[in-house]
């Protein structure tokens, strides 16, 4: 999995694009592979799961023609960060029981703000910064970018988040920065991938649709993948 994740970043034009040292891609890799916890659902092989269908995604939908490598990168980092350390218990849970994630995030998304505050802990190092050599500017965009992506992994938005895309996607227009923004944020509000959501995937045919279907396409897919 390390390997194929790997091979993502190099075949996406993300490592040439924002000058990353391969030596700290495969460091950054094996921090995160770390930083998953060992549990039933939420572990590493979920975290891979998520970004390879996005990798997918990505091509079958040719969002490398309509997307900045920037967004392109984005999408990708933060599906491979969004849900670090995951506990294994939810936010209701969390909330409930009044832990220590809970008391810290004062009841707002504190599974997702901690899976966000740990992938840019391991970002802070300079040995496993991927984002090193990209100037300050870029990097505080990426940040915004992965912040929003990640926090909006938290299933309670997922509603209002989806109006706001669907009011936009009969006329949705890839020029216009307002429209890529409701696509950002609907991409991780998404569900975990399972069997049949993956043949569901493989029976697309995504040669034959239009432009806004494959936008719709895009978000039908994502309401998959991620959790
Ligand atoms: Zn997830």
């Amino acid at each position: 999995m390390l390997s194929l994740l790997e091979h993502m970043y190099h075949e996406l034009g993300l490592v040439k694009e924002f000058n990353m040292n391969k030596v700290t891609l495969k460091r950054w890799l094996l921090c995160v592979q770390e930083n998953y916890r060992n549990n039933p659902f939420h572990n590493f092989r979920h975290c891979f799961c998520v970004t390879q269908m996005m990798y997918g995604v990505i091509h079958k939908s040719g969002l490398l023609d309509r997307l900045s490598r920037e967004d392109i990168a984005i999408l990708i980092t933060s599906c491979v960060c969004h849900d670090l350390d995951h506990p294994g218990y939810n936010n209701t849970y969390q909330i409930n029981a009044k832990t220590e994630l809970a008391i810290r995030y004062n009841d707002i998304s504190p599974l997702e703000n901690h899976h966000c505050a740990v992938a840019f802990q391991i970002l802070s190092n300079p040995e496993t910064n991927i984002f090193s050599n990209v100037d300050q500017v870029t990097f505080k965009r990426i940040r915004s970018g992965m912040i929003t992506l990640i926090l909006a992994t938290d299933m309670a938005r997922h509603g209002e988040i989806l109006a706001n895309f669907k009011d936009k996607i009969d006329t949705f227009d890839f020029t216009k920065d307002e429209h890529l923004t409701s696509v950002s944020d609907e991409i991780p509000s998404c569900r975990a991938s399972t069997g049949s959501d993956l043949l569901q995937y493989k029976n697309n045919e995504m040669s034959n649709v239009t432009a806004s279907s494959q936008v719709r396409y895009v978000y039908d897919m994502n309401t998959l993948i991620m959790r």
